[in-house]
């Protein structure tokens, strides 16, 4: 019995050592890649499915590591766990905009999506720079958006709608990304004046099953508040259609394109 436990228990140590270890050298090399500015932004457009016309891009940060791309769900998690997404995130926001000069050319009224950490928007830093940011590339506040998770309205409400308002002001548009996964239900929505929701991945792909409620639901919201809606991880031409019948028209999704680097993004010309 002792010895079992003893086994046991060593297994899970070594397990967790690995995961300790595997997390503090990609947090190790993450701050080099910030540093060396080796790291990628690469757009996934998002499509008017009754045109066929690309409404806006979505920025995706991309990390390669000994020639292997690391996923975002886990690099961001760690840039935000030992202090280092406000570098990534300012990393993002200045690329994008040095991007959006190359992307208006190709497509004049779309505009690029960033997204941004809640730890991020904590303070308002994060707004200052980019007002700066924008000055300095001579962007139009109109070709970027920010994209915020619904866990933004965990915390701290008051402060965050003023700055919710401040960008707002500036004639930045802001999205609920992930809409339907987090805290917020629609009554705060309708509280914060956001102009476009995104619905998450996971009812489009029950679209077929229970996600249709909520689809309904957000139409029906965005109809009467005058917001924009997009699908997030549309994947068939069945969903696509389904979409469609329930008045969803921007989608986002691998059925369309996938994230690409700019220069693919300006060659292919979706
Ligand atoms: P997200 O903001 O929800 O981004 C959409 C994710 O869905 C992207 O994953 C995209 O590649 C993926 N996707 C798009 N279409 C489809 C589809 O049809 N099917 C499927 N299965 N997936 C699709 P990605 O690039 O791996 O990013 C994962 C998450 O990492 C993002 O989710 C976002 O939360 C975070 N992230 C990525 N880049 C940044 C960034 O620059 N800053 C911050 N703060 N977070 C970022
Ligand atoms: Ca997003
Ligand atoms: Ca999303
Ligand atoms: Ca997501």
């Amino acid at each position: 019995q002792k010895k079992i436990e003893k086994g046991l228990v060593g297994f899970f140590n070594q397990t967790l050592i690995e995961k300790y270890n595997r997390e503090l050298m990609l947090k190790k090399k993450l701050d080099e890649a910030i540093r060396n500015n080796s790291l990628e932004l690469y757009y996934q457009p998002i499509f008017d499915a009754r045109t066929n016309e690309v409404v806006s891009f979505e920025a995706l940060c991309r990390w390669q590591l000994n020639g292997e791309f690391i996923s975002p769900d886990e690099f961001i998690v760690i840039a935000e766990q030992h202090g280092l997404i406000q570098a990534l995130g300012n990393w993002v926001l200045k690329r994008a905009c040095e991007d959006s000069a190359s992307l208006s050319q190709a497509y004049p009224n779309a505009a690029i999506g960033i997204n941004v950490s809640v730890i991020q928007f904590q303070n308002d830093e994060f707004v200052d720079l980019i007002e700066k940011v924008l000055a300095e590339t001579g962007v139009g506040s109109s070709k970027i958006h920010l994209e915020l998770t619904e866990s933004v309205f965990a915390t701290d409400k008051g402060a965050l709608l003023k700055r919710i308002e401040r960008v707002r002001d500036m004639g930045i548009k802001v999205s609920i990304d992930d809409f339907g996964t987090g805290y917020s239900s629609l009554s705060v929505i309708q509280d914060i004046g956001v102009d476009v929701i995104k619905i998450d991945r996971a009812f489009i792909n029950n679209i077929f099953k229970n996600g249709s409620a909520i689809i309904g639901a957000v139409v029906h919201m965005s109809q009467s508040m005058g917001q924009g809606v997009v699908a997030e991880g549309v994947e068939t031409q069945e969903q696509a259609d389904k979409l469609i019948a329930n008045g969803i028209y921007h989608h986002q999704g691998f059925l369309y394109n996938k994230p690409v680097p700019l220069s693919e993004l300006l060659k292919q010309n979706c």
